[in-house]
């Protein structure tokens, strides 16, 4: 049976609720994770980073701009609270994120273990869904990565970044 990709409109805003970074103190894998509402867009909410490996912690509080909503810039040179670029960087803290990897002369990356698995079904599927939920990540995601030729290449890559995750716990 052929492997097929319903879609589920998974959107990134909608996977931000946790993120794996390269801890800045000790190189581990960390977390960013939403202690209120997890939407970018909302103000006065708590996001913390934490390292279990060194112990590190840091808790950064959303303020709200004069619409009461949080301070976003698409930009990563912005001197903004949440800055929610293409980057492979956590939106809060610009960590850079620990699942990430060199893929075909790109960069591959994953905020969370579910955003991989994410891209990993639809990658692999020979049949998909057409017209995707324009904001889902799989319209969103580059070009390269949805390229035939590169198929095998991106699984392996995501092999590799999960090989990675497995190693450490
Ligand atoms: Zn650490």
């Amino acid at each position: 049976m052929k492997k097929t990709f319903l879609n589920k409109n998974k959107t990134l805003i909608g996977l931000g609720y946790e993120f794996l970074v390269i801890c800045p103190h000790c190189s581990s894998c960390a977390k960013v994770i939403a202690l209120d509402d997890p939407s970018p867009y909302v103000a006065n909410v708590r996001r913390r980073f934490v390292c279990t490996a060194c112990g590190a912690t840091k808790d950064k509080v959303i303020k709200a701009n004069g619409y009461g909503q949080a301070r976003v810039s698409y930009e990563s040179k912005a001197n903004y609270e949440v800055i929610l670029t293409g980057d492979p960087c956590d939106w809060y803290f610009q960590l850079p994120l620990y699942l990430q990897i060199e893929c075909s002369g790109n960069t591959l990356w994953a905020l969370n273990l579910e955003h991989l698995n994410y891209m990993e079904s639809y990658i692999e599927a020979e049949i998909r869904e057409s017209h995707p939920y324009y904001l889902s990540v799989e319209s969103r995601l580059p070009k390269w990565m949805k390229l035939a030729k590169n198929r095998n290449e991106v699984l392996r890559a995501i092999q590799k970044l999960k090989g990675r995750l497995n190693e450490k716990s």
